[in-house]
């Protein structure tokens, strides 16, 4: 067997590992063996291209390559292991961003090493339909990936608070993305044609243009559908990179990222009732309501760690909704203790989960799986929100956007039409936050202001081992 075919069979293997990494994560219980079908994946597929290049490449490109390797292998596992689960979003957009910027390195080199090769050394090689087929490639490749590259970085700046959340309103910004789009259909049949560096420039200029503005149109409340979509990008400016390099592992690959990250992007777009194309246009539709935060909702009741105890001393049926902050204050271990003591006590305590509660999909899951709450009495919100009418006492814990009624009465709110577990129906609500500021999305929540509800103030943990000490 030739070094090629050997290479060509481990493609074909991590290609299928890579399938059952994607079907091993799509589930909580068989999460870890998908990583580990993922790792293996990725480990072949080094091993493969680093086999293969060592026939075509000298032994200081391939001292440079294992170096490489090295060093960003370190990296990645000194951040892997250094990240918050609260820092995971920013972190994920940061990585897309090099995607991105890879896929248009690759362009770019595959530009000037072909079409822009020096005509003294032969030039290009290249003829015919196969000369615009490769400048089609660069081109499209070059764009995807730095769309990618500057939208990832807005979503990193966005998530990481280091700019603002709200949506960039420009005057006529959906013309703008469907002028630049048109642009780019011309300038790729003028590359095509008469492939020039001018041309190169300006689509890469236009696509990193293109991609901040796409990113920074849409709100704080659409973010997570962004970081679902931005995957999506990332993959198919991989999969645009691999039809450059002629590598179907990387075509293979692209392709299962890009169309797993488009349907998560579906999926969350139909959890949080949002239009699929509005989001991915940039906010298109999305034409800025009024803030709510001007509205007088009248006056808040605080209580105490001692009363709440007293509250759940006497309730049938708990139910917990928790959001970012108990992620930020780290009260899973708390929350799980407080849990069992109710259960013992012969509460009936649940969980309710809104499918973007906390900075990820599945980030509330993740943090009461690792405080060992049982995966029974975790419910997503369709299951659990008939029956919080019913239910005695909700704590939210950490949670605003998900639990904002505005969401479901207010069809001039910002985050309207998004659903929301109803936890303004149950007898007595108590919301633990530390202040009365808003959530992600910069609305303020009407909850608040309830006659059945009292805020709890402080840091999320250090409340719940108060009611703990006080049950
Ligand atoms: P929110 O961001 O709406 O609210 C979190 C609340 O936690 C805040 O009101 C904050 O209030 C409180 N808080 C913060 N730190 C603490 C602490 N130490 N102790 C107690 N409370 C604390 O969170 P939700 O989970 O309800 O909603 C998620 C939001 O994030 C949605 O808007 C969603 O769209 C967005 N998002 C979700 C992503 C996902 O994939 N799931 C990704 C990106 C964004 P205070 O400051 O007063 O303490």
């Amino acid at each position: 067997m030739t070094a090629t075919s050997a290479a060509s069979a481990a493609y074909i293997v991590a290609g299928l590992l890579f399938i059952l990494s994607l079907a091993g994560l799509s589930r909580h219980e068989t999460a870890k063996s998908g990583n580990a079908f993922g790792i293996a994946g990725m480990a072949l597929a080094l091993a493969a291209t680093v086999g293969v290049a060592t026939r075509d490449i000298s032994a200081i490109g391939l001292t440079l390559l294992v170096v490489a390797v090295v060093i960003g292998a370190a990296i990645g596992l000194w951040r892997a292991r250094a990240v918050e689960m609260t820092g995971m979003p920013e972190l994920i957009a940061l990585l897309h961003s090099f995607v991105g910027l890879a896929a248009v390195l690759v362009g770019w080199n595959g530009y000037l090493s072909v079409e822009g090769a020096d005509p003294s050394d032969g030039g290009s090689t290249l003829r015919g339909a196969e000369a615009g087929i490769h400048s089609g490639e660069v081109v499209i490749g070059v764009f995807i990936g730095a769309v990618t590259f500057t939208g990832s970085i807005v979503a990193f700046l966005k998530l990481s608070a280091r700019i603002k959340s709200n949506p960039l309103m420009l005057p006529g910004r959906n013309w703008l993305n469907l002028g630049a789009l048109a642009l780019f259909a011309v300038l790729t049949v003028v590359f095509v044609v008469e492939p020039n560096l001018l041309v190169l420039s300006v689509v890469t200029a236009l696509a990193l243009a293109l991609g901040w503005h796409l990113v920074a149109s849409i709100g704080g409340g659409d973010m997570p559908v962004v970081v679902s979509m931005l995957n999506s990008y990332s993959g198919w400016a991989a999969a645009a990179s691999g039809f450059l390099l002629g590598n179907d592992l990387l075509i293979i690959t692209g392709a299962l990222v890009g169309s797993s990250g488009a349907y998560l992007s579906y999926i969350m777009c139909k959890a949080m009732n949002r239009s699929f194309i509005s989001v991915i246009a940039g906010g298109f539709g999305n034409e800025g309501s009024a803030a709510a935060s001007d509205v007088d909702y009248g006056e808040h009741t605080e209580i105490g760690a001692e009363d709440v105890a007293e509250l759940l001393r006497d309730a049938d049926s708990v139910v917990i909704t928790p959001g970012y902050g108990m992620a930020v204050a780290q009260a899973q271990g708390a929350v799980a203790d407080l849990t069992r003591k109710l259960i013992d006590r012969g509460v009936q305590v649940r969980f309710g989960i809104h499918p973007v509660a906390g900075r990820l999909p599945g980030h509330m899951n993740v943090l009461l799986a690792e405080a060992k709450v049982p995966y029974d009495v975790v419910l997503e919100m369709d299951e659990i929100n008939d029956d919080l009418a019913g239910t005695s006492v909700v704590l939210v814990i950490g949670a605003n956007d998900t639990v904002n009624p505005a969401a479901a009465e207010d069809p001039t709110s910002p985050i309207a039409g998004m659903p929301v577990l109803r936890v303004w129906e149950a007898e007595r609500v108590v919301v633990f936050k530390r202040s009365m500021n808003t959530g992600y999305a910069g609305v303020q929540n009407p909850l608040f202001f309830r006659d059945n509800s009292r805020m709890l103030f402080g840091d999320a943990r250090e409340r719940v081992e108060d009611i703990l000490r006080a049950l």
